[in-house]
């Protein structure tokens, strides 16, 4: 019996290593047997290591990348990574707001794991204006709950404030904390739903965060719950990085397929 796949639309950047941005998204839907849609918002010259540039796509090729989709095809969830800029963050924005039902996933995306930015201006008033508040969930990790919640005093009134935003559910991921075990936390109905604990891997990722928030747009497009997509997702993705290698100089990359591992 052939079962036909739920569509997710992704929104995110080109990188010519794999490891994360569309490449990531596209890997990670298919292991879950998702079809993903892709929207490429920016393009990325980097490597393992560092980035090198990158460019923005016109916000009109994005609006013109997303109604072609959504017009044509039964999109399940939407899924949000690099935007490059706050023009195509408010067209994104615009185009959600026809689509009201949709579930939204998004990973703010600033900047590289290196803390290089990848956007062209300012766009953390864009998220918290204009997608947060649209989100069904977002999946900072913790330096990102940070600056989009500067005010707060710890990662539980990060998580307070961008529940306030307009959040249905905030995902805190905990690897860059200075703690042995990693410690994910998820928010909603202004209050901790999940502490979930994962041991900590030896190396550095690059594509970890594509792969977590991709993966829990999955889990909603085949039907699951929030919390039920988050724990699927985390499991998820501790996987792809254990399976995970060093292809290049810098960064190890995850295996998204590694249940193809022999
Ligand atoms: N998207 C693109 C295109 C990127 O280049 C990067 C990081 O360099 C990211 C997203 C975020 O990657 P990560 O999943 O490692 O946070």
């Amino acid at each position: 019996m052939s079962r036909v796949p739920p569509v997710v639309l992704v929104f995110a950047g080109a990188d010519p290593t794999g490891g994360a941005g569309i490449a990531a998204d596209i890997e990670t839907l298919s292991a879950f047997g998702v079809h993903a849609a892709p929207v490429i918002t920016a393009i990325t010259a980097q490597d393992t290591t560092e980035l090198k540039q990158f460019t923005v796509t016109d916000p009109e090729l994005v609006i013109a990348q997303a109604r072609a989709v959504l017009e044509d095809m039964p999109v399940a969830a939407v899924k949000t990574g690099m935007l490059g800029g706050s023009a195509n963050l408010a067209a994104i924005a615009t185009i959600l707001d026809d689509y009201p039902d949709l579930p939204l996933v998004i990973d703010p995306v600033l900047t590289t794991g290196a803390g290089t930015a990848l956007s062209v201006d300012d766009i953390l008033n864009a998220y918290r204006s204009l997608l947060i508040p649209r989100a069904t969930l977002i999946t900072p990790n913790s330096n990102e709950a940070r600056v989009l919640a500067p005010d707060a005093d710890d990662l539980d009134a990060c998580a307070q404030q961008i529940l306030s935003m307009g959040a249905d559910y905030v995902l805190i991921t905990g690897t860059h904390e200075p703690q042995p075990m990693i410690n994910h936390r998820l928010y909603g109905n202004r209050r901790l739903i999940e502490n979930i604990e994962q041991p900590r891997l030896p190396h550095d990722f690059h594509g970890s965060g594509c792969t977590l928030a991709a993966a829990c747009a999955a889990g909603l497009a085949l039907g699951a719950e929030v919390p039920v997509a988050v724990g699927e997702a985390l499991r998820f993705t501790h996987a792809t990085l254990a399976a995970g290698s060093r292809l290049g100089m810098g960064q190890h990359l995850p295996y998204r397929f590694f249940e193809l591992k022999r």
